[in-house]
């Protein structure tokens, strides 16, 4: 049973992006990411301020915006057009949740395309059904598709299950799996599915993407299975010494046995979203300076 090395994987990704910085920086160009957050949320502020911080280690330029929970749609609408405006900055995210009186859709909608290094807008999505490579990928399944191609997984012809069907995670993972670069049979199963572990069973590869602690137990999992474990999960345990400990959506200790591959929580998917975050920020860089 091999362990994919989340933190290892994203490692040798930053180092490339931090060689692709270092050349633009020499040819005078800066790649700039500017991530914006309404209110303060605990999660979101360490997210965004993971986020700065990483530009910072890479030598990228990094603008924080931070508007007050009960900062008008109007307001954030216009914090994206001056972004948009900005040439100094080639990559803009707004982190997500934003306060519920936000119309999340019409932020995204906003977000000049080929800036939105998150690759949430429509046109960005459409691109990547179409398989254009021009667009811009959501960074988690972007980097569980690179997680398969370090561990040495086979995705052609394999038989791939996704549970989740997010625009963020389940449904931009199906998209990759099943396009020409990676060739997989992609079943998307949900919260409606039904007899989910038999059709587990029949997974070469599985990815949970549910936000359910500990969901996919043995009997999902068929044995010499890849399994990747998108999940962040906060479970109460008074022994840790924040109160809490974070699990996957997998249990971990009776699937790994049976797996040819799997992705541990913490340590798998989750430092492969940062780091392939730098590297849609670099790709809008190069895209939009033409270097
Ligand atoms: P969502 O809540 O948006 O989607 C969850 C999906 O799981 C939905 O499609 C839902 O089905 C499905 N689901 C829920 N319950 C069941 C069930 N009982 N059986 C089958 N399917 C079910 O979550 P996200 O996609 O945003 O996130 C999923 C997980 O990944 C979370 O733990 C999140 O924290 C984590 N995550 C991790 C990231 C990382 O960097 N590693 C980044 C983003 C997310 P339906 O559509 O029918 O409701």
């Amino acid at each position: 049973m091999q362990i994919i090395d989340g933190k290892l994987v994203a490692s040798q990704v930053l180092e490339e992006v931090k060689g692709d910085i270092d050349r633009l920086k020499a040819a005078g160009i800066t790649p700039g990411l500017a991530v914006v957050l309404v209110g303060d949320d605990p999660a979101s502020q360490v997210y965004v301020n993971s986020k700065v911080k990483k530009c910072g280690e890479l030598g990228m330029h990094s603008r924080k915006i931070v508007l007050p929970a009960d900062a008008s749609q109007e307001e954030l609408l216009e914090v994206i057009r001056e972004l948009n405006a900005d040439a100094s900055i080639h990559g803009i995210l707004v982190q997500s949740p934003p306060p519920p009186h936000i119309d999340e859709a019409a932020v995204v909608l906003e977000i000049d395309p080929a800036k939105d290094v998150d690759g949430f807008h429509p046109e960005n999505v459409a691109k990547l059904v179409m398989e254009d490579e021009s667009g811009f990928v959501p960074c988690t399944p972007l980097g569980c598709i690179r997680l398969l191609k370090a561990a040495g997984i086979e995705t052609a012809g394999a038989n791939a299950v996704v549970i989740g069907r997010s625009m963020i995670v389940g449904k931009p993972m199906a998209h990759l799996l099943m396009s020409k670069q990676s060739n997989a049979t992609v079943t998307v199963a949900h919260s409606r599915t039904k007899n989910l572990p038999e059709l587990c069973r029949s997974a070469d590869i599985i990815v949970a993407a549910i936000g359910r602690p500990s969901f996919v137990t043995a009997e999902f999992v068929k044995d010499g299975a890849v399994v990747i474990d998108v999940g962040i999960n906060r479970v109460e345990d008074a022994s840790a010494k924040r109160g809490y400990r974070i699990v996957g959506d997998v249990a971990y200790d009776e699937v790994a046995p049976r797996c040819r591959a799997i992705t541990p929580v913490p340590g798998g998917v989750g430092p492969m979203t940062i780091a392939m975050l730098m590297a849609n920020t670099v790709k809008a860089c190069r895209q939009q300076t033409g270097a």
